[in-house]
């Protein structure tokens, strides 16, 4: 009996035994698992982050950057090899804060370039400035019919920078855009029409003083120099577009529009208007 029973019992010892080596195999290759999973994890996850990076800087500035703004940007065709490193890192710089958004409208590389550099322009010279009050540009065809407020709206509505619900918002059309730029012999340039006005309402209110770039001793100087202008205008009329006539801040988008279009010719007919624009955006003249 005593055999029997043994008998009974080797097999079974035998068993625990072969399961016990299986089990402890299968927790092995669970943990081998386990850790073969957490490291596939870890290198798609850097993947995953270098290819974002990657993309990030790469989207900003098309490969072609630099000849598309040589062919159209009159402003960083002047610029030396420097200014024009600086002016590109800029250009990078804005682009990768504001988004731009087409309505409508196919927005190409030239167009978000124009956009940058319309807004570089004007504060190249203050070499820390942000728009911290913009966040997009939504870029429609043509000239729009919108129901917004008239308060933001703008010359043939050609671009406007948002209030309200589109506070912080520029809007621009892509042709009236492009425009600006290609036409190298009139005084208007919507982007930087646009972009002067955010200037402007950067201390807070719209009214023709950007207080934050212009030296206080300046400001009431330049107030009464903009009144004058514009009853000047109404009365004699002016080689200044007579939309700059609206009232004053109007009055500032347009010479702006004037002194970076055509530097020259203002300082020749306006040289006091000049004079004053030069220490607003800060140019040594
Ligand atoms: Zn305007």
């Amino acid at each position: 009996m005593e055999n029997i029973t043994s008998f009974l019992i080797y097999p079974s010892q035998f068993d625990l035994i072969t399961q016990k080596k299986k089990l402890y195999l299968h927790h092995i290759m669970v943990i081998a698992l386990q850790v073969l999973f957490v490291l596939v994890l870890i290198i798609l996850l850097i993947l995953f982050v270098f290819r974002i990076s990657r993309t990030r800087k790469t989207n900003h500035l098309p490969e072609n950057y630099s000849e598309l703004l040589t062919e159209y940007v009159k402003f960083y065709r002047q610029l030396d090899v420097r200014g024009k490193e600086m002016f590109d890192k800029r250009v990078e710089h804005f682009l990768s804060a504001v988004k731009i958004t087409g309505v409508n409208a196919i927005v190409e590389d030239i167009d978000r370039l124009l956009i940058a550099a319309g807004a570089i322009i004007p504060v190249y010279s203050i070499t820390d400035w942000q728009y911290i009050n913009l966040h997009e540009v939504l870029v429609y065809p043509g000239s729009f019919n919108m129901d917004f407020d008239q308060e933001g709206t703008d010359r043939n509505i050609a671009g406007m920078v948002g209030t309200g619900a589109l506070q912080n918002v520029m809007i621009l059309t892509k042709w009236q855009l492009r425009q600006g730029f290609i036409n190298n012999n009139d005084t208007h340039n919507t982007a930087i029409h646009e972009f002067a006005h955010l200037i402007d309402k950067m201390d807070g209110t719209m009214d023709g003083v950007p207080e934050i770039i212009l030296e206080r001793k300046y400001v009431s100087q330049w107030k009464q120099m903009m009144e004058t202008t514009i009853e000047q205008m109404k009365n004699y009329g002016s080689d200044i577009d007579m939309y700059g006539a609206t009232n004053t801040v109007e009055f500032f988008a347009v010479i702006s529009e004037y002194f970076f279009e055509q530097p020259g010719l203002l300082k020749a007919n306006h040289p006091m208007l000049y004079e004053m624009l030069e220490r607003i955006y800060k140019i040594s003249g």
